[in-house]
């Protein structure tokens, strides 16, 4: 991995890449002779081993508060589950095209000119089992072998890892706190070189919750403008929950659309991340690839998570503002709480319901890592949190306060119990 930044230290499984969950040395051996290059060049998510870890725990009958998972607490809408009902009643049972039904997509097509005010037309539309789905065919369409993908950090862990799969190089653009987590755009632009195919990046942010402003989305669309052969994958999934201003598609900006891949899904914003249903949009060439791509993998999407998917999209987003008001209460809550951790500096998040903290501070004298460190609290303190190396951003955790205010509370209590006894 190609990494530049400001903060330096960086490799491929930076800050010895959980290390502490890594198989026994027979096994490894074993492993390494067996198993496809493709795998072993890839990591576990790390969000999913601290989930696992925490599990096992709890197992063992240990009392953990789990802010390590990226999901919301709520409940699904009712008119989802409704919907859902129904569709087991309808003539839903059979194999559904591969890009999702036709009413489905178009269903899509009308909530993104709706929310984003852009007009895709349904068949430039694609349904998958989950953004992540989505974002892994829309890279196994444009990047090969010797391609660079321009991923600024902190990121979401699965970009770099599906890029990796595909056979290309990410190229990671590091940004720090005192940035608000926001790669500058000259160093953004410093990082494309001519074997750049696809900039990935989410707004409002995971881990981060940054969101971009107007000015820095016209500003990078300005670089993307530069370089006729860099696509943009724009991770939109978190687009409901953002606290401040209203939310900005990238490919509503002059000329983007035919640069875009726009990404969404059911699983933020409606609560239903078991159901696994993403959507991408895109130039039609790009929409037909992903098809042809999906195609091999899962001949399309769950017919009646599809039907479950017409309904989101037709619902009225304004029913979608208790859940945002509540996470706008959290992050509050979470922001104020972690000024009692000794050392911790935390930044204040626009949108989706992470905290990344700067943990530098305790990372000195025999904890020397953000993975070793959040071992240490799941170990000691009893509250799962995630490691940023992973994210692209060591010296970091990752908090997820999708959850109860008085686990919050009780969590950050436990945390800043266990830092001051640390040093
Ligand atoms: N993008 C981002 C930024 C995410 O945080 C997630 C889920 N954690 C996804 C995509 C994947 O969502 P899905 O459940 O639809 O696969």
């Amino acid at each position: 991995m190609t990494n530049i930044g400001s903060t330096g230290r960086t490799g491929r499984r930076a800050g010895g890449g959980l290390v502490s969950f890594a198989a026994p040395a027979a096994e490894r051996a074993l492993t390494r002779m067996h198993l496809s290059p493709l795998v072993q060049a890839i990591a576990e998510p790390a969000t999913l081993l601290m989930a696992r870890r925490s599990r096992e725990l709890k197992a063992q009958g240990r009392d953990i508060i789990d802010l390590s998972l990226g999901e919301p607490d709520h409940a699904p809408p009712p008119f989802a589950l409704k919907a859902a009902h129904e569709a087991l009643d309808g003539p839903w049972h059979k194999y559904p095209p591969v890009n999702g039904f036709a009413d489905v997509r178009e269903a899509i097509a009308a909530k993104f000119k709706r929310d984003n005010g852009l007009g895709y037309t349904p068949d430039q539309v694609v349904v998958s089992t989950g953004a992540k789905q989505s974002i892994m065919n829309a890279v196994l369409a444009l990047v090969g072998p010797g391609d660079e993908v321009v991923i600024p950090a902190p990121f979401w862990v699965t970009y770099a890892e599906q890029v990796r799969m595909a056979g290309g190089t990410p190229v990671i653009v590091r940004s720090t706190i005192d940035e608000d987590y926001k790669a500058p755009i000259e160093r953004i632009a410093a990082a494309i070189t001519p074997r750049t195919r696809l900039l990935i990046f989410s707004s409002p942010c995971n881990p981060s919750g940054s969101v971009l402003t107007a000015a820095e989305m016209e500003a990078l669309a300005d670089v993307v403008a530069r370089h006729p052969e860099l696509y943009v994958v724009s991770d939109e999934i978190y687009e409901h929950i953002v606290f401040d201003g209203t939310h900005r598609s990238f490919a509503a900006l002059p000329g983007m659309m035919e640069r875009t891949i726009t990404v969404n899904g059911l699983s933020k914003a409606f609560a239903l991340t078991g159901w696994r249903v993403g959507f991408l949009a895109a130039p039609l060439w790009i929409a037909q690839a992903v098809t042809k791509v999906q195609g091999q993998f899962t001949s399309g999407t769950n017919s009646i998570a599809q039907r479950v998917t017409k309904a989101c999209m037709e619902a009225d987003p304004a029913l979608l503002a208790g859940m945002r008001a509540d996470f706008l209460r959290r992050r509050d809550l979470i922001v104020k709480e972690l000024a009692r951790v000794p050392g911790w500096r935390c930044n204040r998040p626009q949108g989706a319901f992470y905290v990344l903290p700067d943990v530098t501070a305790s990372l000195q004298g025999r904890i020397t890592n953000s993975v070793e460190l959040s071992l240490h609290l799941l170990d000691h303190a009893g509250v799962s949190i995630v490691e940023g190396d992973s994210f692209g951003a060591p010296g970091t955790v990752r908090l997820s306060y999708a959850t109860s205010d008085a686990l919050i509370v009780a969590a950050v209590d436990r945390i800043a119990k266990a830092i001051a006894e640390l040093s």
